[in-house]
Formats: structure tokens, sequence, C-alpha cells
């Protein structure tokens, strides 16, 4: 027994140390390819509930690396954030969301609005929200077509800090969005302190929405105090037709999902409003 306990903490530090040295190779090659500008941008479509019109999208970041392959942004996001790569990196996906969004209202989709993910690392910055207004202004893109999503579990410490910053977005016009919601220390006091407009329900609660009824009286529940709050409400991860029926039916505002499109290119984006506009028509 006293050898098994050994080699079991063995064991435990090798682990331990294969993930330090899988981290910091991480970040290496993360380095380099932010160097080497090797980062891209996916957009998600986010649609109506009720008509089925595109209402905007989500940059999601995206990385192949030469010797790693793909790398998913759930490993090398916290990688880039204990680093404070995630500074310079979500200062240029904003940059390339705004430009692409500004873009497409030029193409004629001008009423789309651009959510980006923000980390609870660069929220803490001391120069965040010039550093925002200022690459608005660069790109051009109108502060009310810009959504910023947050996690709630990015509040934790500096509230009041986070606060003041959020309002001082949302007084220039620009949308609040709190993600991820219902995954963990969701809080309903969090609903009422913090200054958003949009309510991401996680997708850990729309997989069952169509199947069972707990689930759906815990959507349609959040949905009515989230409006009574005049929040909107964005459904994550739904991927089937009759998810999109019952979500409607909850009060849910959008859905985003595999249903209506994986992430895009960018090139990719034009083709996807045509077709679905094909789509939602016909
Ligand atoms: P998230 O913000 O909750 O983004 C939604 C994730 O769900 C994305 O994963 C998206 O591709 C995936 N997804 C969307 N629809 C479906 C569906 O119908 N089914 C399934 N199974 N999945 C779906 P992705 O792109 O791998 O991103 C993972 C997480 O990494 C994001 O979760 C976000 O927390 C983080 N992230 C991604 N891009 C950025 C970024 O630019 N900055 C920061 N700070 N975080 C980012
Ligand atoms: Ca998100
Ligand atoms: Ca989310
Ligand atoms: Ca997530």
């Amino acid at each position: 027994a006293k050898d098994s306990g050994r080699g079991r903490i063995c064991t435990f530090t090798a682990d331990m140390n294969l993930k330090v040295v899988e981290r910091m190779r991480l970040l290496s090659r993360a380095r380099l390819a932010f160097d080497r500008q090797a980062f891209t941008v996916h957009y998600q479509p986010q649609v109506a509930t009720r008509d089925g019109r595109v209402r905007g999208f989500e940059a999601l970041v995206r990385w192949t690396d030469q010797e790693l392959g793909p790398v998913s942004p759930d490993r090398f996001i916290p990688v880039c954030e204990d680093s404070g790569l995630i500074v310079p990196l979500g200062l240029w996906v904003l940059e390339t969301a705004c430009i692409e969004a500004a873009g497409l209202a030029c193409r004629g989709a001008g009423d789309v609005t651009m959510s980006v993910n923000m980390s609870a690392v660069q929220l803490a910055q001391h120069d965040f929200v010039p550093r925002v207004l200022e690459i608005l202004a660069r790109t051009g893109l109108p502060a009310n077509r810009l959504e910023l999503e947050i996690t709630e579990s990015q509040m934790i410490g500096s509230l009041d800090a986070a606060i003041g910053k959020l309002n001082a977005l949302r007084k220039a016009g620009i949308h609040i969005a709190l993600d991820d919601f219902g995954t963990g220390y969701s809080s309903l006091t969090y609903l009422r302190t913090l200054p958003i407009n949009t309510l991401k329900l996680d997708k850990a609660f729309i997989d069952d929405v169509h199947r069972r009824p707990d689930a759906r009286s815990m959507v349609s529940s959040i949905s009515r105090i989230a409006h009574d709050l005049r929040h909107s409400v964005v459904a994550e991860g739904v991927e089937e037709a009759a998810q999109w029926e019952v979500l409607s039916l909850m009060g849910c505002d959008l859905i985003q999902g595999y249903f209506v499109s994986r992430p895009l290119p960018a090139d990719r984006i034009d083709a996807f409003l045509a077709a679905w506009e094909d789509r939602r028509a016909g």
C-alpha cells in the first residue's frame, strides 16, 4: 500500500511537470503565432427567433499552429490570460471584428451587431475603456453596433471597478452581454447589478430544452426575469429545429448555434447571408 502511494505521488508530480511543459510550449507557439499574424477570426451568426433574420455575429478567435495543428481557444485562451498575451491578442480580435462589421455595413448588412469576447484580464487593464473607444473611432464602426461579451466569473474580486468601466462603455453606446449564464457561480444578483443589455444562456441550458420540462421552465423563468430587467436573451448552442421552436415559445430573442451555422471565416459571410435569406424565404 505504501509503495502504491509513493507511485501515485510520483505520477502526480510527473503529470504536473508535463502540464507545465505543455503550457510553456503552447505559450511560446502562441507568442510566435501572434508575431507572425497567424491568428484568424471566425464569425457565428445570431438570428431572431421571431422572424429568422440575422441580427449579428459573434467573433471567435482561431489558431492552427504549424507544429501543434488546430488549437482550441478553450486551451490557448487560459494560457494567454496567465501570460498577459490576451491583452494585445484581444485588442487585435476586437479591431479585426470591428473592421469586418464596418465592411458588412458597406455591403448592405448595416444593421447587424458584432459581439466580441472580452477576458477579465483585458477588463482589468487601466486603459481598457479608452483602448476600446479608440478602436471604434479608428474603424468607423458605430458604437451601437458593437457588443462586448463578459462572464460573471470574471467579476469576482473587482466588481466595482468592472461596473465602472462597463458603465463608461455603455455611456458611449456599446452594448454589454453577460456570457455563459447558468454556468459557474451564476447568481441572479449579477443580473441586477451588472449594467448589461443582453443575457446569453449557456448551451448547458439549451441541450435538453426540447426534451425536458425542467430545462424548459428554467429557460422561461430566466427569460422572464431578464425581460423584466429589459435585457434581451440569446440562446447558445442551438443544434436542432425543435430547440428553436421551444426557445421561441420560452421567450428567447435570439439563437446562435450549429443549427443556423458554425462559425465562418470572413470570406464566407456574404454567401451565408444570401443562402440564409433563401432558406428563410423558402
Ligand atoms: P463562448 O464565448 O461561450 O463561445 C461559444 C462556443 O461554442 C464557441 O466555441 C462556438 O464555436 C461553440 N458553439 C457555437 N454553437 C455551437 C453548437 O451549436 N454546438 C456546439 N457544440 N458548440 C457550439 P469556440 O470558438 O471553441 O470558443 C470557446 C471559448 O473560447 C469561447 O466560448 C470563449 O470563452 C473563448 N473565446 C473564443 N474566442 C475568444 C476571443 O476572441 N477572446 C476571448 N477572451 N475568449 C475567446
Ligand atoms: Ca461568447
Ligand atoms: Ca458562451
Ligand atoms: Ca463558453
